[in-house]
């Protein structure tokens, strides 16, 4: 049914020609492109350095993040702060954001469980990344899980057949080096027999896009 509604997307709350992230960060609560503000707590924008080397993508933010109104406070960003850590990058060099700044969920009591964005949703939500990446300029924009990667990449994108090596594509802002790998919120989910090895295959990734660095 929310496949029907019409979403204006987030381009008209965009401010013009912003110059910082912050002038996009003081705008982005007014943000009505689609229906996912009114039942959140508040926008979640962006966290970390506004000039870094490396641009961290993620889906959307969770419960706690919701309710904190920071990216990657939930246990997934703990997991991402430990795998950046045993990987080199350190925390100052990177900025983490959302391909969508609320949080989509279905009420089921007294909890708030994750359901992942429409296709809609992040087209919506599209114009604000673009406007991050431009300011930001980082020389690598790691793409944290499916939605991201889809975000940006376009919709045949395959985690298992596209992650783990840098992919150089034209955009509106010149040439970009993207980088596909896991959610941490996927390593998280991912059997206990299996997780120790998913969550060394992110680190693994991380390393790579250090590697990247110039
Ligand atoms: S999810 Fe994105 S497009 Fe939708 S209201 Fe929030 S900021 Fe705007």
């Amino acid at each position: 049914m929310t496949e029907q509604l019409e979403r204006p997307g987030a381009q008209e709350w965009v401010p013009e020609h912003p110059d910082s992230i912050d002038a996009l960060r003081a705008a982005a609560p007014a943000c009505r492109g689609c229906e996912l503000w009114e039942p959140a707590t508040q926008v979640v924008f962006s966290a970390g350095n506004s000039h870094a080397d490396v641009a961290l993508v993620g889906e959307q933010p969770g419960d706690a993040e919701d309710t904190r109104g920071i990216p990657f406070v939930g246990p997934a960003g703990q997991l991402l702060q430990r795998a950046l850590e045993e990987a080199g990058l350190a925390r100052d060099r990177v900025y983490v954001t959302n391909a969508v700044k609320h949080f989509r969920f279905t009420p089921r009591g007294n909890r708030r469980i994750h359901a992942t964005p429409e296709t809609s949703h992040v087209a919506a939500c599209r114009p604000w990344l673009a406007e991050e990446l431009r300011l930001v300029d980082p020389q690598v924009v790691v793409l944290l899980g499916a939605t991201a990667a889809k975000a940006l990449l376009g919709p045949s994108v395959r985690i298992g057949k596209d992650r783990g090596h840098p992919i150089e594509r034209e955009t509106s802002q010149g040439v970009r080096t993207f980088f596909v790998t896991t959610h941490p919120s996927a390593v998280l989910r991912t059997p206990e027999d299996a997780r120790d090895a998913a969550y060394a295959a992110l680190v693994e990734d991380l390393r790579t896009v250090v590697g990247l660095l110039t």
